[in-house]
């Protein structure tokens, strides 16, 4: 349910009464919605996946970027929400739109990107491994980032990296965390593994380039 374009998580009623159908169908009636925002049908018959994910793709469904950087978490902000400092579908848009090569994802591997509107957290952007954070200064929406967040038996919250971004730059701030992190990867290493060896810094350093040196040596 990650089809770029379109907010994250988001279905229409058709949709919805075709993800029932396909539950009946496939999966004794049995559907699930995931934290990560996606519907898990889980049982199905093996013989029975080329039909199934030939329907869902019929349907808009099955979009191939499960655990990539576009299966974002992103809560509704200040779009829909009123308690939202700032909006976050836009901005998720405008990364999906930036990391629009499903050769270049699937390169990229396994990440968690996610976006909370405000520090209630419901994106759960604390324990994505690349995390944004709407806030408001002076009636302005910004973004804070943080890095290292992980889910799961070994989770974790990300720390802040540094002062936060207009909306704009956003998309430019998550091309420079990845392109650093893929200079420095070895083989088949994931992102959080990376981070995670090399530590926060060299990471701030590709952000905010000689700002970050410079408050580091203060
Ligand atoms: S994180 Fe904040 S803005 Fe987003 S849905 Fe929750 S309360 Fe609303």
């Amino acid at each position: 349910m990650k089809k770029p374009g379109i907010a994250p998580g988001d279905i229409t009623s058709d949709q919805m009464d075709i993800a029932a159908e396909l539950a009946d169908a496939y999966s004794f009636g049995e559907l699930r919605v995931t934290h990560e925002q996606n519907l898990v049908l889980a049982d199905v018959e093996q013989r029975q996946l080329f039909a199934l994910w030939q329907e869902a793709k019929a349907a808009g469904f099955a979009t191939p970027n499960i655990g990539l950087l576009t299966d974002m978490i992103v809560c509704p902000g200040g779009d829909f929400c009123d308690l939202a400092n700032a909006r976050s579908i836009p901005v998720a848009n405008a990364v999906q739109a930036r990391f629009d090569d499903l050769d270049y994802l699937w390169d990229i591997g396994d990440i968690e990107l996610n976006f909370s509107g405000c520090m209630n957290s419901c994106g759960h952007h604390h324990v994505g491994n690349i995390g944004i954070l709407g806030v408001d200064k002076g009636n302005e929406e910004w973004y804070q980032i943080t890095l290292g967040g992980e889910q799961g038996n070994d989770a974790r919250l990300g720390k802040v990296i540094g002062p936060s971004f207009a909306a704009a730059d956003v998309p430019d701030v998550i091309e420079k965390i990845v392109r650093f992190y893929i200079a420095q990867r070895f083989d088949d290493e994931r992102f959080i593994d990376t981070f995670r060896r090399l530590g926060a810094d060299p990471f701030k350093l590709a952000v905010y380039g000689d700002k970050a040196r410079l408050k580091a040596a203060a």
